[in-house]
């Protein structure tokens, strides 16, 4: 939801990638340390000096997050949850878990790992700090170090609020959910404790704000937006996948898939089918058998003159995971797989046969009526 991710590393097995906010935020945060926070706690340092206490700090943070989110992953892997990677972007870093838990006891140790992880790591720098400054090392190099540790600590801190998606908000849930045995009850609080929390953030902000502390304003202020949002689409997303659960795609697709023959020319092609419908892809199919998929794109490789001649067998590609899927995956899956890939439409197949097409617009109008009729 926030655009574009660019894959950094790996470390134990994890695609590490980050949000471009996050370069926006690396920014935000070096100048934060360089303009305000050192300044304030060492005066009487050189100017470039606090700039490269700034950088040092930014780096450190990034750190601090990744080791955060690893143990969230780590745990997650250990419990046989499947990790995409985890993505570093604005406010922090979120490990892709493509499944939810399955029983609070997971959910508890997955949530509780990351603010130990943190912890143990903010001792583990204060305590590197006490050694420097007993060493006789010079201030700014002390100064970041306990700065590290400061930082971890707050991190700590910060997210065992328990509001929803943080990782308190998640130890809320799992204790909810350990006793009423109701998912959807206990996230429906755990997230309304997360959307409260936002706004007082939010609040609090604006109260900084007006008195004229404008750094500490406005982090109040975008943390406190982020939380808000991040927890209605938190109950949101578990409302999908509650209304999906135990349905396959073949109870929303529509079962006339408009496919092209192979040997229509390219010229009919372009004027019944991707003149006449709102598509810029058709399953190429013969007696229902699905030979390819042809698009706006295949079309156009062929040069006009050619158009009468060549026919859509000669251009069709091989149809992919972006726009086919199998009649009996899970529709939550297929969501998923949707959003993921911006698609609106997937064709779908059955040992090789073209049965239907998944249109995003039908799921939707789906899950639309359902939380209508549950209002
Ligand atoms: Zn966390």
């Amino acid at each position: 939801m926030f655009g574009e991710n660019f894959r950094l590393f790996r470390v134990l097995g994890f695609d590490i990638r980050a949000n471009v906010t996050w370069l926006f935020l690396a920014l935000l945060i070096t100048w934060s340390l360089a303009a305000g926070f050192f300044p304030a706690v060492f005066p009487d340092l050189e100017p470039a000096m606090y700039w490269l206490m700034a950088v040092a700090g930014m780096l450190g943070l990034f750190f601090s997050l990744l080791f955060h989110e690893l143990s969230h992953s780590v745990v997650a892997r250990a419990y046989g949850l499947p990790v995409g990677g985890i993505t570093l972007f604005l406010f922090g870093g979120v490990s892709e878990m493509q499944a939810e838990p399955r029983e609070p006891r997971v959910e508890f140790w997955m949530a509780i790992a990351g603010p130990i992880a943190s912890l143990v790591l903010g001792a583990a720098f204060y305590g590197l700090a006490f050694a420097l400054t007993g060493a006789g090392m010079p201030e700014p190099i002390v100064g970041v170090t306990s700065y590290l540790g400061l930082i971890n600590i707050v991190l700590a801190v910060f997210n065992m609020v328990p509001g929803f998606p943080l990782d308190g908000g998640r130890v809320l849930r799992a204790a909810l959910w350990h006793w009423k045995d109701d998912l959807r009850w206990a996230t429906r609080w755990a997230t309304r404790m997360g959307q409260g929390f936002g706004l007082l953030l939010v609040a609090l902000g604006i109260l900084n704000f007006l008195a004229g502390n404008f750094i500490g304003g406005m982090w109040w202020f975008l943390i406190g937006l982020f939380v808000q949002a991040a927890a209605t689409a938190s109950y949101r997303q578990l409302l999908t996948q509650q209304a999906l659960k135990g349905r396959t795609v073949r109870r929303f697709m529509s079962d006339d898939p408009i496919s092209v023959p192979p040997d229509t020319p390219i010229t009919d092609f372009v004027e019944n089918y991707l003149y006449q419908h709102p598509y810029d892809l058709f399953p190429v199919a013969r007696e229902q058998r699905l030979l390819g998929c042809a698009s706006l794109k295949d079309a156009k490789a062929v040069p006009r003159e050619d158009w009468d001649r060549t026919r859509v067998a000669d251009v069709y590609q091989e149809c992919s995971d972006t726009n086919t899927v199998a009649a009996n995956v899970d529709a939550n899956d297929a969501l998923q797989r949707m959003q993921h890939h911006r698609s609106g439409r997937l064709m779908v197949v059955e040992d090789d046969r073209l049965v239907g097409v998944l249109v995003l617009k039908d799921l939707l109008h789906f899950l639309e009526l359902r939380s209508q009729l549950e209002a």
